[in-house]
């Protein structure tokens, strides 16, 4: 399954964030069979269609699709050195797709800081530079044995210049993510390395009230870590909000001038920095939020239901949420001619609602 793995400095928050993302019941009641890994936390993705579906089809209930995180023990510095932890710690973040790193920017004195103060910048650098630092070693480990390769025409040169572009980028200090587009880095030859920065980066600060308040101070903050994408929330609040009511959850947040939970604003950016989109189905038992990859086709986006679906797929039945609501209904909807006939190579958008046709 696709992931996002947490990691941060020791006292960021990391816990009482995923204290929050394993304590939000609402998945396990929904989702019985799903077996729930201890260090896995999942959110799922709010979507407002999901709810105006249900009404229209008279469905029972709703299940909206999910982004999991795994949290990924403590760095320190020297990780990539590779002793004891260090390494488990490596295997496990290379497992993940994406990266959400946790910064504190909260002021508490009662909260010891490890480098003795509350700084993002030099917080964010001392995580990057280890994986920066394991990926110089993936790097040098990998270098000889392409270049003998390139010399006996077993492989390209342009995949040799790619990773040696990326060498570049690492030894200056930066991550492969964030200098993909200001050094037109070639992607493809550089995927079978598996990276550790040129996964998505996400970057999470964990704020108190000042800084929640302040869109300047965010907007510094953003600028900081683009062009990777950035949620502000507050991890001690986001510990209490899964604890209420939906509607005592709400008033919480409404008190804090926030209109939706950090949570759910990590399930957005999570979901869409590991490119990914979401078709709907939808009949009297349930209306549901399927994951697909952006550019998915209709046979794939039949897979996720049942490999069968995939295989035997014949044709999809196709209307966008948009026209499915002005029509008010599936009969309506086609009555206007809104419901269209697609074949094996449609590409799926984003809210398409569908009925598969396949051979069994
Ligand atoms: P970890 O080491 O990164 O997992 O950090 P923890 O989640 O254990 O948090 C370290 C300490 O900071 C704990 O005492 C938390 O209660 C506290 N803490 C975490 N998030 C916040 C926050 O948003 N505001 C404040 N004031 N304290 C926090």
């Amino acid at each position: 399954a696709l992931t996002i793995g947490i990691v941060g400095l020791p006292n960021v928050g990391k816990s009482t964030l995923f204290n929050a993302l394993t304590r939000n019941q609402v998945l396990a009641a929904n989702y019985p069979f799903a077996t729930i890994e201890p260090n896995v936390g999942v959110v799922s993705l709010p979507d407002p269609r999901l709810g105006r579906l249900a009404e229209v089809f008279g469905s029972q209930r709703i299940l909206p699709a999910t982004v999991s995180f795994v949290d990924i023990a403590g760095i320190v510095k020297g990780a990539s050195e590779g002793e004891g932890l260090g390494n488990q710690f490596l295997a496990n973040i290379r497992e993940a797709q994406a990266i959400a790193q946790v910064i504190r920017v909260f002021d508490d004195p009662d909260v010891v800081h490890v480098d003795g103060k509350v700084d993002p910048r030099s917080d964010m650098e001392t995580i990057n530079t280890e994986l920066i630092l394991a990926d110089l070693q993936t790097l040098e480990k990998a270098l000889p044995r392409l270049e003998k390769e390139v010399k006996i025409k077993k492989r390209e040169a342009a995949e040799l210049a790619a990773v040696e572009a990326a060498q570049k980028v690492l030894e200056r200090g930066d991550t492969i993510f964030s200098s993909i587009q200001s050094d037109k880095l070639d992607m493809e030859h550089l995927k079978e390395l598996n990276l550790l920065t040129a996964k998505p980066f996400i970057y999470v600060f964990n704020a108190d009230e000042a800084i929640l308040g302040s869109p300047e101070k965010q907007a510094e903050l953003r600028a900081l870590v683009a062009p990777a994408d950035a949620v502000f929330l507050d991890a001690k609040l986001e510990a209490d909000l899964v604890e209420l009511s939906e509607e005592e959850a709400r008033e919480m947040l409404e008190m804090n001038g926030q209109d939706e939970s950090g949570l759910d604003q990590l399930a957005r950016v999570g979901f869409h920095t590991l490119g990914l989109q979401t078709y709907l189905t939808a009949g009297p038992k349930e209306a549901r939020a399927w994951t697909i990859n952006r550019g998915d086709t209709a046979p794939q986006a039949a897979g996720v239901i049942h490999t069968d679906f995939q295989r035997g797929f014949i044709k999809a039945e196709v209307v966008s949420f948009e026209d499915l609501m002005d029509a008010g209904s599936m009969a309506e909807a086609k009555a206007r001619g809104k419901v269209r006939i697609e074949g094996k190579e449609y590409v799926m958008a984003d809210g398409d609602v569908v009925e598969f046709r396949f051979n069994v």
